[in-house]
């Protein structure tokens, strides 16, 4: 059944952690727990809490539950919660948010290889303007240090051979593309 929209506000905690966030995030208090984002959620099976259970969380001020959770690192902003919320509830900003103030506040995440990812990810394109797998792969294994160990290395180049011999990934090109207006948009995003 068509789940109906609601204009209702419903109270939020009145504590610091929850204002802020509420602040940044479209319709937070629209929040009725319906549970529409999570039963489409393509990762909520890995997750400690679903995206609904993050927004009850949030509205209580639990922030050191949500800073700690799996949930805001395993989200691969895919919009799909977003897409099937009744309410329009910005999901997705939602978990970015979270995965920024859970750096700003040092947690050392279960999952920290994943914001390694994230820093890998970033640092490629920042550098070379887009992103080669295994320019990014090298990165994050530097950055991860998971390599170290003998069965790594052998599990990773047989991996790598695979993937080469199906043409799914290339050899890194030496041409760069448009760096100078991506540094810009870095520039001015990171020194907020
Ligand atoms: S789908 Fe929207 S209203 Fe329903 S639980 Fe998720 S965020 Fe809340
Ligand atoms: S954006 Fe994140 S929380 Fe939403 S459905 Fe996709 S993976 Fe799940």
């Amino acid at each position: 059944m068509q789940q109906q929209l609601t204009t209702e506000k419903i109270p939020l905690r009145n504590n610091e952690f929850t204002q802020k966030i509420a602040a940044e995030v479209r319709y937070l208090n629209r929040c009725y727990q319906c549970s529409m984002c999570s039963d489409g959620c393509p990762v909520a099976y890995a997750m400690d809490y679903y995206p609904n259970q993050i927004i009850h969380l949030v509205r209580f001020g639990l922030k050191d539950k949500v800073l700690n959770s799996t949930t805001i690192w395993l989200c691969a902003s895919c919009e799909t919660c977003a897409t099937r919320c009744p309410n329009e509830i910005e999901i997705v900003r939602l978990m970015d948010i979270l995965r920024e103030e859970s750096v700003k506040a040092g947690v050392n995440s279960r999952v920290s290889n994943i914001l390694k990812f994230h820093q890998a990810f970033l640092d490629q394109i920042k550098k070379n303007g887009r992103i080669n797998e295994v320019s990014l792969m090298i990165s994050y294994e530097m950055k991860s240090r998971e390599f170290l160990s003998f069965p790594k290395i052998k599990e990773l180049t047989g991996m790598a051979i695979g993937m080469f011999k199906k043409g799914k990934i290339k050899f890194p090109s030496l041409k760069r593309h448009s760096t100078g207006e991506i540094k810009s948009i870095y520039k001015k995003v990171f020194s907020h």
